[in-house]
């Protein structure tokens, strides 16, 4: 999910991350990954000083994330969670729900056993589960 970098200083911004040069011109944005820019924010990245002292504006990281993208992008990451949760297998002979394959197949295996008409297939399968 990509997300819009704002520069709001008065300056461009240009920072090294993760070995790339990121510019971010004067008031404008830059995209990307919700996730990199979470990072990119926090880099550390201390101001400079001028002769007497005083903290050069250019050098101000002044940057925040377009708020309405990362509403979006929390909303996404919430969906996609969602969904995966929601995705389950269910025994069809007592109805319990597993959120694997491999898990079900596991329960089968051991649970249901006796009621299996080839028990020796469903232990052959539970047996490449590698899965936990
Ligand atoms: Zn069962």
């Amino acid at each position: 999910m990509l997300v819009k970098v704002w520069n709001r200083n008065t300056f461009d911004h240009v920072e090294k991350f993760r070995n790339k040069q990121i510019t971010i011109k004067a008031g404008s944005y830059t995209q990307m990954d919700y996730h990199d820019a979470i990072d990119f924010l926090g880099q550390f990245w201390p101001p400079r000083y001028g002769k007497g002292g005083q903290a050069i504006p250019e050098s101000f990281k002044y940057l925040e994330m377009d708020h309405s993208d990362v509403r979006a992008a929390l909303d996404d990451l919430a969906d996609g969670h969602k969904e995966k949760s929601e995705k389950c297998f269910v025994c069809g002979l007592c109805n319990r729900e597993f959120a694997t394959k491999g898990k079900l197949i596991k329960h089968v295996a051991t649970k249901h056993k006796s009621q299996l008409t080839d028990p020796d297939e469903v232990e052959d399968l539970a047996d490449e589960v590698t899965e936990d």
